[in-house]
């Protein structure tokens, strides 16, 4: 069994095309139920077709093309990624995923090597959720994430639904489609960050993807004038708000096992001239043990808050909005992945999945592993995202091992 990375290439390529969202600066635009979604989809279901994997098409647009085992009792292995992008993305994101998928099909088809477990060559709808909030919308509603109607009901910013949108562009499928058991399931997707670059490693085995908590900080002061009001008696809510945000930033740092970014601030009235009653911010945490980011958001921050509180006159309120746990990716799959490089002579790391990804909602349902490839300049979600092919090539290997050994088991 041999993958054929010229093939690979060539259908990265023809999914990529202007036709199919491809910008004039290199990268994509391909939302989620958009035409150029549907003209990826058609042509992802030709090539299941050619290789004779039977497509069908779930209730939420998910496709899966299979590819039957000797035994047709057993769950299908699934191998897939989603083929929809953020507005001035990338090339490979989520792409390269589902290119790899087919290419494990391809090869095993070129070989003759027949599997126990059947195999499904899947595209996950709507996975960045840049049309439709929230990201992974599809996975999680296969695993009982999310119910039907709510996901039907997501509106995009026009107030156009994804239900009505699904079966505009023909993908609307049928229930019966859907995966009733899952033997495993693998994801091939870039690093999207600068970690096995900078090791100069080609293959990264994803440990698992990190927990979140979404909080959103609300600081009041006191409104005043910015003229004749002294420094010295001001309770500035903007100056209280610059200052937790700096000490999250330096918890962070000192910690080294979590991130924190402040990605909005609202200061109300907003006017050059008045010292802000209220500032509102958000901050996004990130970390691979629950218990740290529970006592992040309890203790240290808190702490930290609440001495600039005191110092500077004001009051503040912390929400915690929105609660991820870490999901752990299967142990048994991590190690096999790793002994495989080993054996291939291929350099690898484990690493954490900063960013979600569609596995995350199958580890809730079946065994679940991601192989990461590493991303030029640690660059994604922009039109300059690049992937080297060597290394896409060697994790679309690893991939193939690990399916067929799954498939067999
Ligand atoms: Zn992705």
């Amino acid at each position: 069994m041999q993958i054929n990375l010229e093939r690979m290439q060539r259908r990265l390529a023809a999914l990529t095309t202007p036709a199919l969202g491809g910008t004039p600066a290199g990268g994509m635009t391909r939302l989620a139920l958009t035409d150029t979604d549907r003209e990826a989809r058609d042509l992802f279901i030709t090539w299941l077709r050619e290789e004779r994997l039977e497509p069908r098409v779930d209730d939420f647009g998910n496709i899966y093309g299979r590819r039957a085992g000797t035994d047709p009792t057993l769950p299908p292995v699934f191998v897939g990624s989603h083929l929809d992008t953020v507005p001035g993305g990338g090339r490979f994101d989520g792409i390269v995923g589902v290119v790899a998928a087919l290419e494990v099909a391809s090869a095993l088809n070129e070989a003759g090597t027949q599997t126990r477990h059947p195999l499904d060559i899947v595209n996950w709808t709507n996975e960045e959720g840049a049309r439709f909030t929230p990201a992974m919308l599809a996975s999680g509603a296969v695993t009982g994430v999310f119910a039907r109607e709510w996901v039907y009901a997501r509106t995009d910013r026009h107030g156009l639904t994804f239900g009505d949108e699904l079966a505009r562009i023909g993908y609307l499928g049928e229930e019966a489609a859907r995966p009733s058991a899952i033997a495993a399931s693998l994801e091939l997707h870039i690093e999207q960050g600068p970690i096995l670059e900078a090791g100069g490693e080609s293959v990264g085995i994803v440990e698992g993807v990190v927990g979140i908590r979404w909080c959103t900080v609300t600081v009041c002061g006191q409104s005043a004038h910015a003229g004749p009001t002294p420094m010295a008696v001001r309770h500035d809510a903007m100056v209280a708000a610059a200052r937790m945000i700096v000490a999250a930033r330096d918890l962070a740092r000192a910690r080294g096992d979590i991130n924190a970014t402040v990605g909005n601030l609202i200061p109300e009235p907003g006017v050059i001239n008045v010292i802000p009653p209220t500032v509102t911010f958000s901050l996004d945490l990130r970390g691979r043990i629950d218990a740290t980011l529970e006592a992040v958001v309890a203790k240290d921050l808190r702490s930290r808050f609440d001495a600039i509180a005191r110092e500077e006159g004001i009051a503040y309120e912390l929400i915690v909005d929105w609660s991820v746990p870490p999901t752990p990716f299967a142990s048994v799959i991590k190690d096999r992945a790793e002994a495989l490089c080993r054996e291939r002579g291929y350099t690898a790391r484990r690493l954490w999945a900063g960013a979600g990804h569609d596995s995350q909602y199958l580890a809730r349902v079946t065994q679940a592993a991601m192989i990461f490839t590493p991303t030029i300049g640690g660059l994604s979600h922009c039109e300059t995202e690049d992937a080297p092919w060597p290394d896409i090539a060697k994790g679309t290997d690893i991939m193939l091992a690990l399916a067929v050994e799954l498939a067999n088991g």
